[in-house]
C-alpha cells in the first residue's frame, strides 16, 4: 500500500519522498482515505506513531481544493498543548506542503504578541497554535477564526491535565459549525469522551 494508493495527489507524494517515506503507518493507512472524504475523526494515539503526518496530508489536500484566504483570517486550526508540540507540527506542516504552496504559522505564549499579530496579517492556510495566546490573539482583533475549515484537537489528554478545558470550550465557540474536525488523544477517560462528543459530528474512530 503506498501513499498514492491512499487518494495523497502528487504535491504530497512528492513531499514524503523527499523525507524518505514510502510506506502508510497504520495510523496513516486507516485515517487518510476517510479524511480525504471530510469525515470527522477520534484518533485515539500516541505520539510516534505518525499521526501528525496522518492529519496534516489529507488536510493539506483539501485546503488546495478550498479559497484563497483573507488577511488574518486561517483556513485551519491544529491546537497543541505545549510550544514543543506546536513547532514540531508546524515544521512538519511545512515539510508536507513545500509543493503544496501552503502558507503555515505558530502562534504560542513566550514569544512576542507582535510578531504573531504580522505572521497572520496577510492570513494563513494553516496554524498551530496552544490555546490561550491563540484567544489573546483573537480578542486583540490580530486574528479571525470565521474561515476556518478545518480544526485539529491534537493530544486532548494533556490540553485538558493542563487546564485549558476552557479555552478549548470557548475556540470551538469562535469556529464555524460547519467545518471538519479532528480530535486526538493518547487516552481515552470519560471527560475526554465527553468532549470529543461535544466537538464531533458522526466521527470514524481510528484506535492504534
Ligand atoms: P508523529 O507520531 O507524528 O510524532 O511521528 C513520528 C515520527 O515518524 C516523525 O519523526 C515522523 O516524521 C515519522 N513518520 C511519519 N510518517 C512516517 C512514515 N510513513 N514512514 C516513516 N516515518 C514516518
Amino acid at each position: 500500500m503506498s501513499f498514492a494508493h491512499l487518494g495523497l495527489a502528487e504535491p504530497l507524494v512528492r513531499a514524503l519522498e523527499a523525507k524518505g517515506y514510502t510506506e502508510p503507518t497504520p495510523i496513516q493507512r486507516d485515517s487518510i482515505p476517510q479524511l480525504l472524504e471530510g469525515r470527522d475523526l477520534l484518533g485515539i494515539a500516541q505520539t510516534g506513531t505518525g499521526k501528525t503526518a496522518a492529519f496534516v496530508l489529507p488536510s493539506i489536500q483539501r485546503l488546495t481544493e478550498g479559497k484563497k484566504v483573507l488577511p488574518t483570517h486561517c483556513r485551519m486550526l491544529v491546537l497543541a498543548p505545549t510550544r514543543e508540540l506546536a513547532s514540531q507540527i508546524a515544521e512538519s506542516a511545512r515539510a508536507y506542503g513545500q509543493f503544496s504552496k501552503m502558507s503555515v504559522a505558530t502562534v504560542f505564549g513566550g514569544t512576542s504578541i507582535n510578531k504573531n499579530r504580522n505572521d497572520v496579517a496577510r492570513g494563513v492556510d494553516i496554524l498551530v497554535a496552544t490555546p490561550g495566546r491563540l484567544i489573546d490573539c483573537v480578542e486583540q482583533g490580530y486574528i479571525n477564526l470565521s474561515m476556518i475549515e478545518i480544526l485539529v484537537l491534537d493530544e486532548a489528554d494533556q490540553m485538558l491535565d493542563l487546564g485549558f478545558i476552557h479555552a478549548l470550550k470557548k475556540i470551538v465557540r469562535m469556529v464555524p459549525r460547519k467545518r471538519q474536525t479532528l480530535f486526538f488523544s493518547a487516552t481515552m477517560p470519560a471527560a475526554i469522551r465527553d468532549l470529543a462528543s461535544q466537538f464531533l459530528n458522526d466521527p470514524a474512530t481510528v484506535s492504534i
